[in-house]
């Protein structure tokens, strides 16, 4: 089943307001038959969302309780008021830094859809799992911890973001990305069982203009999340593009 694409762009920790204008070229590069998101620094989600309404607006991580004493944390609410649709959970990036746990990310992405954003959780192995034969029994085992039960085709996202692969201009082969896509499709069913079927599933990893047609046309992508190349219009347009 061909579900419908989604590009997001994972800024991290960069952006100000002044780059908030390279959303204005992005959000017209939008098309009827795929989404388009940007996750910049919760610092400029209002900013962003009332730039360019049109185009959702994501958060880079959430807390699981709605408030209380999380010094520096976020809700899911306090984020939905500035003017958030999604949040990325489990970025590898917080799983590494933060010692983010899956049953962190689990209850993170099922906070995020109980109040009413869309959650895309990360997976992806280290280029040292991937060697010893490891990475598809690495990625079900993360999603079967952190895949929220109450996960569904509108409130789920998974992005398969190998480790090596982030900001490092390398890539998985074709048949590799493939693979693991299918792979995380049937646990998806396992987990989910029809709704399985209905959840995007993103690659992640160094996609850029000259790989984004060819990563994003592979059985089961369903489209990409980028870091790096969603700084940039002149690099993001192509890459959404290359999804339409
Ligand atoms: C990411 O960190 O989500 C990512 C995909 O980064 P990059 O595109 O820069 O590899």
């Amino acid at each position: 089943m061909a579900l419908r694409k989604l590009v997001a762009g994972n800024w991290k920790m960069n952006g100000s307001l002044a780059a908030l204008a390279e959303l204005d070229a992005i959000a017209a590069a939008a098309s009827d038959n795929l989404d388009i998101a940007i996750c910049p620094p919760a610092t400029l989600i209002a900013a962003a969302a009332a730039r360019q309404p049109t185009l959702p607006i994501g958060a880079q991580d959430c807390h699981w309780n709605a408030s209380g004493a999380h010094t520096g944390c976020l809700s899911v609410n306090m984020l939905r008021e500035a003017g958030a649709q999604l949040v990325i959970v489990g970025h590898s990036e917080r799983r590494t830094d933060n010692h983010e746990t899956d049953a962190e990310v689990k209850a993170k992405a099922t906070a995020a859809i109980a109040g009413g954003l869309i959650a895309i959780v990360c997976v992806g192995e280290t280029e040292a799992q991937r060697d010893a034969g490891q990475a598809v029994a690495v990625v079900t085992s993360q999603l079967r911890g952190s895949v929220p039960e109450a996960g569904t085709g509108e409130s789920l996202v998974i992005a398969y973001e190998p480790v090596w692969a982030i900001g490092t201009g390398r890539t998985p082969t074709i048949a590799d990305v493939a693979d693991m896509h299918a792979a995380i499709r049937k646990c998806l069913s396992e987990l989910l069982g029809n709704e399985g079927a209905k959840v995007r599933i993103l690659y992640g990893g160094s996609v850029k203009p000259s790989n984004a047609a060819e990563l994003l046309h592979i059985p089961d992508v369903d489209g990409a999340l980028v870091g790096g190349a969603s700084l940039k219009a002149t690099d993001f347009v192509p890459i959404i593009d290359a999804a339409k």
